[in-house]
């Protein structure tokens, strides 16, 4: 099975899925409501109030399992957590420049600096420094420079000290080949690069992709925090789902256990009683059965799914990463706050650090790029629950349960990143690279005396 053919099977597994599951819940609502308690429990051992408490349990379990399943159904479709394509035909010559003018337009103040992605900016207040950095090419003439009007003061800013560039993924080389999410990478000061200094770019997207992004093929979009592709909830589970779709495979496996232990219980009580008066033979109830050995089925199901995505919300790592998690090495580009002058910088900077810290520049903000130790997650949290908080959107595990609350996409880091660093690592490798701020430092010697 090709690619193309595989991605529309999971695309028709994904619309279907939702109608098959609602048809398993009414089956096997209607065997226990209607089948046990009523015919059963109620009419015929005349078991009433034990027959409502079990209706009333299920009924408690069902509704959380169904909401939560309509909420990550709901998210997946309206609100997947796609990141915004760059320019359509980025990097060809032709028409590009209005479409780019259109979708990066700088405002004439540089502290009013909005892009496509201006809700996810925070500009530090005080900070009058321009996000949104275009970089103008060399070859770029006058007539461009005017036309492009308010850019031109940002112009010419945008320098490397690096050597000529080595993308991993083929970049395109228009007249303006860098569009305006570039600017969401500036505004925070740790971001996830490749060796040049330059986040990751997509080249289907035609982005840069934020920290922790990755591209789903089923969709052809970059996605915030992207988990993995699930056609049981029908789209891609990432940030803005992965809560519901946890709650989902934790409420899924206390539902399964629930049928099959009250499934069990009355299938070993009944015996070959029930039929005398029905006519029916006194073999059990194939429909008892039936729900039986789907719940058994789905319990182990969802205990593995649970069982995995718990793990992987302690460890911070999405299914994705996961797979690489035990060798990867992520290169950071960690802002030097009191960068050494400009001029210095490109004649001299170079020797006076070890060879893995370069610098790069992004207008005035210079950026180190730094290297974490093969395995080393950075994103995770020395405690439990704050490596829950950052999976679930934040709040705490009382809100965990519910439907509401969870973070828009890109927020939890503020502005230090796109997601909380781990403070240790961050330190570390700042004071590798010779950047450790003042306060920083005694945070980081009183770390030493606590740990060492
Ligand atoms: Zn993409």
């Amino acid at each position: 099975m090709g690619a193309r053919s595989a991605r529309l099977a999971n695309l028709w597994t994904a619309r279907l899925m939702p109608f098959v599951l609602l048809g398993a819940f009414g089956f096997a609502s209607w065997v226990l409501i209607h089948r046990v308690c009523t015919m059963y429990l109620i009419r015929k051992t005349k078991e009433t109030s034990l027959a409502i408490a079990l209706i009333t349990i299920y009924a408690i379990i069902l509704l959380l399992l169904v909401s939560s399943y309509i909420r990550v159904a709901v998210t997946v479709t309206f609100n997947p957590g796609y990141i915004p394509r760059g320019p359509a035909g980025f990097g060809d010559d032709a028409n590009n420049t209005d479409t780019l003018n259109e979708s990066e337009k700088p405002a004439t103040s540089s502290s009013t600096s909005r892009t496509f992605s201006q809700d996810l900016q925070h500009p530090q207040p005080g900070e009058t420094t321009a996000v949104n950095l275009p970089r103008l090419p060399s070859t770029t003439s006058l007539t461009d420079v005017l036309r492009s009007g308010p850019r031109a003061e940002h112009a010419p800013y945008l320098h490397h000290s690096n050597p000529p560039r080595t993308p991993n993924v083929p970049r395109p080389s228009g007249p303006d080949p860098f569009p305006s999410n570039l600017s969401l990478f500036t505004s925070k000061s740790i971001f996830v690069c490749e060796s040049d200094g330059y986040p990751r770019w997509c080249s289907q997207c035609n982005i840069w992709k934020p920290d922790r992004a990755h591209h789903c093929s089923e969709m052809n979009r970059c996605i915030w925090r992207m988990d993995h592709f699930c056609p049981w909830v029908g789209g891609v589970v990432g940030e803005t789902s992965l809560r519901y779709f946890y709650q989902v495979v934790v409420y899924a496996l206390i539902y399964c256990l629930y049928l099959l232990i009250v499934c069990g219980i009355v299938l070993s009580r009944r015996g070959t009683e029930y039929d005398s008066e029905t006519g029916a033979t006194s073999s059990p109830d194939s429909t008892w059965i039936s729900v039986l050995v789907l719940s058994a089925f789905f319990a182990l199901f969802s205990f593995g799914m649970t069982y995995s995505t718990t793990q992987l919300i302690y460890r911070n790592l999405s299914t994705i990463d996961a797979i690489s998690a035990g060798s990867k090495v992520y290169q950071l580009a960690i802002r030097d706050p009191n960068p050494p002058a400009r001029n210095i910088v490109q004649e001299s900077m170079q020797t006076q650090l070890p060879e893995t810290h370069r610098r790069v520049w992004f207008g005035d903000r210079c950026y180190v790029i730094c290297k974490t130790m093969p395995g080393e997650n950075p994103w995770r949290q020395p405690t439990i629950i704050e490596n829950f908080r950052d999976a679930m959107g934040g709040g705490n595990w009382w809100n965990w349960v519910g439907l509401w609350g969870v973070a828009p996409p890109g927020t939890l880091g503020g502005l230090e990143g796109f997601y909380v660093w781990n403070q240790q690592v961050v330190r570390r490798l700042k004071r590798d690279a010779g950047i450790l701020g003042k306060e920083e430092m005694r945070g980081a010697e009183f770390e030493v005396r606590r740990h060492g």
